[in-house]
């Protein structure tokens, strides 16, 4: 176990990709580069609120909080072997080409090599840097507690993600107009490290391709290929391609599995990696809900509601091909590409259903007629997803639709007079098929609940944290990281997490509708 200035730092990436290596302040166009020297801002009084101890053992990192760890992570100190940057990068936001955009508040401090391999460490709100535009490079408590947690929580659910090493409470107000409503206050600044072998999104190979400037690009994707995706050849553009559809793609299956809604799937948020990254206004489905979205900024056109995650990555996965056609004589390997998504996705996402449900495969029409009908049942009254398919678990083969019914109804929202009636039609399809399966009850329900958490970081949970944690209140934090670090698995003591949304939560803002202010 190491200090933070006893770990192993290198500078592959601004070593290897060209740079802007001008320091003057202030926001700017950058170009031909892929990062901008910066150094973070200090802070009034770095405080670690909390230090993730899987994290910091993949870094080699000894967790304890020490002040070295404090004034490096809240901004205040560089260590020799460090060289911050920020990356460039654009995007298409919310189906339009945005331009340069780029880390206005992220910076990566270095790169920590462990155990042969390689993650960025990155703050996020240490300050401005040339793509900050008008805003300050900060960020509230609230947002980056968010992201501590939802990023964890997706480790443990099995779902490919950035993590977060720490929380680190800055001592400096934050003014913010969180419900976009003209009444911006003073709330708490805290910064969230991040931790990942890559940040690299659609968007950082976007803005060299819309710039005309191939030469970036090719360097870009060589230094891609070369670091993260070694078993390709160099210059095997489509095969990247490829590769980062299929990730995405399975991320989607992921994402849909356990009910998490990203909320900004703009293409400079999508990872190059597969990971889920840059929690902002995310939310988590609490009623089962296709339409949903916990995005206040999207809530007229929902472009990322929850049911169309897969068709938006697909969307922003094509901005990405076209980004990458810059490079390739042919392009209809690339456009075979998003054909093959579909069908990648398609397959993968029954088979995840299948396993949600406990039941074999029939024949592709039973599958999907299965799959519908249970998306209608969920959506003709409120029910909770995650608590849905926990007791559904329950239910023993052959039991009767009243008894399901009964085992069930603890995943309404509402009173529900006849709930077996309602169940009916689906519950006598689904229960044909489970009577057919060779498994015992008992081995069904390990197998669902392998898949089907009963514990996941809902919004108001998230938001009960945020309110109870300061500098030296960690505890509330500390316990909700410690229920999602076992997420399949029924803690005693613990019920009150696995419990369906208070009714209080229902309109509260930060518990089922999230602004973009952060
Ligand atoms: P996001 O929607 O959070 O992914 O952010 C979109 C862009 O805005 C990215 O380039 C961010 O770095 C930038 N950004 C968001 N919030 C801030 C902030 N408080 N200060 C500077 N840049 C920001
Ligand atoms: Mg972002």
């Amino acid at each position: 176990m190491h200090t933070i200035s006893e770990l192993d730092l290198r500078t592959d990436f601004v070593d290897a990709l060209p740079g802007d290596a001008s320091q003057v302040p202030g926001s700017r166009q950058v170009f031909e580069a892929c990062w901008s020297s910066v150094q973070p801002t200090p802070v009034a009084g770095p405080q670690l609120l909390v230090v993730v101890p899987e994290v910091a053992e993949l870094l080699g990192l000894d967790p304890a909080p020490t002040d070295e760890l404090a004034a490096v992570l809240g901004g205040n100190q560089v260590v020799d072997g460090m060289k911050p940057f920020a990356a460039c990068y654009g995007g298409h936001q919310f189906g339009h080409w945005a331009g340069q955009l780029g880390d206005g508040r992220a910076m990566t401090l270095g790169q920590v090599h462990h155990d042969g391999q390689s993650f960025e460490l990155q703050l996020k709100g240490a300050g401005p840097t040339p793509y900050s535009r008008r805003a300050d490079g900060r960020a509230v408590l609230r947002s980056s507690l968010r992201e501590l947690i939802c990023s964890e929580a997706m480790h443990h659910l099995g779902v490919p993600t950035t993590r977060a090493l720490a929380l680190t409470w800055t001592g400096d107000g934050v003014l913010r107009d969180m419900l976009y409503d003209g009444h911006p206050e003073h709330e708490p600044g805290a910064i969230a490290t991040r931790v990942a072998p890559s940040f690299l999104r659609f968007g950082s190979f976007e803005i060299h391709a819309a710039r005309g400037d191939r030469e970036t690009l090719r360097t870009l994707v060589d230094y891609t290929i070369d670091r993260h995706f070694p078993e390709l050849e160099k210059g095997d553009v489509v095969g990247l391609f490829r590769e980062v559809s299929r990730r995405t793609a399975l991320l989607m299956v992921d994402w849909m599995r356990v009910g998490f809604v990203h909320g900004v799937m703009n293409t400079d948020n999508l990872s190059v990696l597969g990971l889920t990254m840059d929690y902002g206004p995310y939310g988590w489905l609490e009623p089962y809900d296709l339409d949903w979205t916990p995005n206040t900024t999207d809530a007229q056109g929902k472009r990322y509601r929850y049911g169309w995650q897969p068709s938006v990555a697909r969307w922003n996965l094509s901005r990405f091909g076209g980004a990458l056609s810059a490079l390739v004589e042919d392009t209809a390997p690339l456009d075979k590409v998003l054909v093959d998504y579909a069908d990648i996705y398609d397959e993968a996402y029954v088979a995840m259903m299948l396993q949600k449900l406990g039941v074999e495969s029939t024949d592709a029409e039973g599958d999907h007629a299965l799959i519908e009908g249970l998306s209608a049942l969920l959506t003709s009254t409120e029910t909770d997803m995650t608590l849905f398919f926990r007791r559904l678990a329950d239910v023993p083969a052959g039991a009767p639709a009243s008894e399901a019914a009964s085992i069930l109804a603890e995943a309404l929202y509402e009173d529900v007079e006849d709930y077996a009636t309602l169940l009916g039609d689906w519950y006598a399809v689904y229960s044909v098929r489970v009577a057919a399966s060779s498994q015992s009850d008992a081995k069904r329900r390990a197998s669902m609940n392998a898949v089907n958490p009963l514990y996941v970081p809902r919004n108001y949970l998230a938001q009960l944290a945020i309110d109870a944690t300061e500098p030296g209140k960690t505890e509330a934090l500390e316990e909700l990281l410690d229920v999602l670090r076992k997420p399949y698995t029924a803690q005693p003591g613990r019920e009150k997490y696995a419990e369906k949304r208070p009714e209080w939560a229902r309109n509260r803002p930060g518990c089922s509708m999230l602004s973009c202010s952060s």
